[in-house]
């Protein structure tokens, strides 16, 4: 059976059909995608372009260094970047 599973701000609920209810959903708590912050809030936070000092964090993360102008750490927020965005 395919699991349905959609986060709604944070909450994961995963879709159970009932002969009853077709909408029926079970909490399955925090989501571990977007940590509880909400992936629709964190898909918005993410696409954001990279500062220089994100971009310099992140490196300090990843295992390029910042070398790789490729790497997705010079590219894309990572779950750090986001989260200090989100604290904002
Ligand atoms: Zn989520
Ligand atoms: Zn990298």
């Amino acid at each position: 059976m395919k699991c349905d599973q959609r986060c709604v701000e944070g909450t994961l609920y995963e879709h159970h059909p009932q002969n009853d209810d077709p909408y029926y959903e079970i909490n399955r708590g925090k989501c571990p995608e977007c940590d509880g912050i909400g992936c629709d809030e964190i898909s918005d936070v993410a696409s954001e372009i990279l500062s220089t000092s994100e971009k310099v964090q992140q490196a300090g993360r990843c295992s390029c260094f910042g070398s790789n102008d490729y790497c997705p750490c010079q590219n894309i927020a990572d779950r750090t970047t986001v989260k200090n965005r989100m604290s904002k």
